[in-house]
């Protein structure tokens, strides 16, 4: 809730917009042959070959679900059809998505590729005509009418309002975007609730939850994993304290959840009585990227040397052409890996290094001079690699380099060699930008297979940009 100037408590309206089977209903739209039919989409960075990025509606009538292996997929479902993930298709979509959503409010967060939350502001005016069109001021990423500010005239919080909106938003997607894609709404006073709401009803769905008196009734009809934020990890200690529900959640003092779970716990005190203050986060307000990363898993478990080095190699290229594109120049170099299948069909569990580099020491975090060309940042990578790396066949690797900073004519050498070769990859950048990703690249590459930036469909790449 925002205090107005009056002091008086105002209700927000926020709306969560989330598409449903998002990828697979994009491919089905795109190729009618697939409509009504059982899809399951593959690929998707991390998990490439083995695992659903995405179910169509009609796959997970059967139990297939996003996140799930292949094979148990097709023991579930026999004849679901295999479609392979086409990330610039889905962005695309995304994108005219979002022109539809600016039209309506200019409070949009993209909270992951289907998801967005957009917070809408309206004013109750006797005399609406007094209102000029577009009055507003910002502040705190909240979008305040000027009139908000006077005491005579209401703000409030009109749901019905931000109802018809929604129908509104779900026509103009059938019709600009495609008749195929459904999305569902919730709409609520927080974020929190909103993107509860939206969950209740799928696919298609549209509710709104009103008020904090509604927001308890449904917390006790549901599990306490069905809010977001709260993952399996976090209900198993849950339970294991017996906690099963937010009704007994809600029994629970603050000082023992952040006794138990730290800062945290302050998340789960609130969220067991719907309370959420955060604010939308506009898109063009982001936070500052802190680390330009990628990783790759490969299809197969590898100790070949010179295929790792061509992996990582395009990996840095890709990474470092990201740098060059947002004018950033980075000096940490991260390499993480992880080996291949264990002979019992588990994976070792060796160690796992998030790109953001919270892992130091060991010789995998390795500083070098502010840069983004790749094969600067290839070296780092390959002497960090080769510091940890125990001979093992490896399954899945990656690289990142954080510490950035803008390039300005300062980072850049003066040197004939070094300038030389800035005019090089300039020019490369220039070729890949119209012709596409690696149309030249540098003789090792060759014959590699590519790899591709892929949205993650996991609500983990919540920072994806579009
Ligand atoms: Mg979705």
């Amino acid at each position: 809730m925002v205090s107005g100037s009056s002091g008086r408590r105002v209700m927000r309206t926020i709306l969560h917009i989330d598409f449903n089977s998002y990828f697979a209903t994009v491919e089905q739209q795109a190729n009618p042959r697939l409509r009504g039919k059982p899809i399951g989409v593959t690929g998707g960075d991390r998990m490439k070959r083995t695992v659903l990025g995405a179910a169509s509606v009609e796959a997970k009538k059967f139990g297939v679900k996003t996140g799930m292996q292949i094979w148990e997929a097709k023991k579930l479902c026999p004849n679901i059809i295999l479609v392979s993930g086409d990330s610039d298709k889905y962005l695309e979509c995304t994108k005219r998505f979002l022109t539809i959503l600016k039209a309506y409010s200019p409070y949009l967060e993209v909270f992951s590729i289907d998801e967005v939350f957009m917070e809408t502001y309206e004013i109750w005016d006797p005399a609406p005509s007094v209102i000029p069109a577009k009055a507003g001021i910002h502040t705190n990423h909240l979008w305040i009418p000027d009139q908000v500010r006077d005491d005579n005239i209401k703000t409030t919080c009109d749901f019905a309002n931000a109802y018809l909106i929604a129908q509104q938003i779900k026509s103009r997607i059938r019709s600009e975007i495609g008749e195929w894609i459904t999305c569902s709404i919730g709409i609520s006073y927080n974020k929190l609730m909103a993107k509860l709401a939206g969950s209740l009803q799928k696919p298609d769905g549209l509710v709104v939850i009103a008020n904090p008196e509604e927001t308890v009734k449904i917390l006790d009809e549901i599990a306490l994993d069905e809010i977001c934020g709260i993952g399996g990890r976090i209900k198993v200690r849950l339970n294991k304290m017996g906690i099963f529900h937010f009704k007994q959640l809600r029994q629970v003092p603050l000082e023992i959840l952040t006794f138990q779970f730290k800062s945290y716990g302050n998340f789960l005190y609130n969220a067991a009585r719907g309370i959420d203050e955060s604010p939308i986060i506009p898109f063009y307000e982001k936070e500052e990227i802190q680390s330009v990363s990628h990783r790759h898993t490969i299809d197969h478990d590898t100790d070949d040397l010179r295929e790792i080095k061509q992996i990582l190699l395009k990996l840095t290229e890709l990474i470092a052409r990201r740098a060059r594109a947002k004018k950033l120049v980075g000096k940490t170099v991260n390499c993480w890996f992880r080996y291949g299948l264990h002979p019992r069909g588990e994976y070792q569990v060796t160690f796992s290094v998030h790109p953001g580099g919270v892992f130091t020491g060991n010789g995998m975090q390795i500083t070098i001079q502010y840069t983004n060309d790749g094969l600067e940042i290839f070296q780092a990578a390959w002497r960090s690699f080769q510091s940890m790396w125990n001979g093992s066949k490896i399954r899945m690797i990656g690289v990142s380099i954080s510490n950035l900073k803008p390039q300005t004519p300062q980072n850049l050498s003066f040197l004939d060699e070094v300038k030389q070769k800035e005019v090089i990859i300039k020019a490369l950048d220039k070729i890949n930008d119209k012709y596409g990703e690696f149309t030249l690249k540098r003789a090792i590459l060759l014959g590699t297979p590519i790899i591709r930036r892929t949205p993650n469909p996991f609500l983990t790449d919540r920072r994806f940009k579009v």
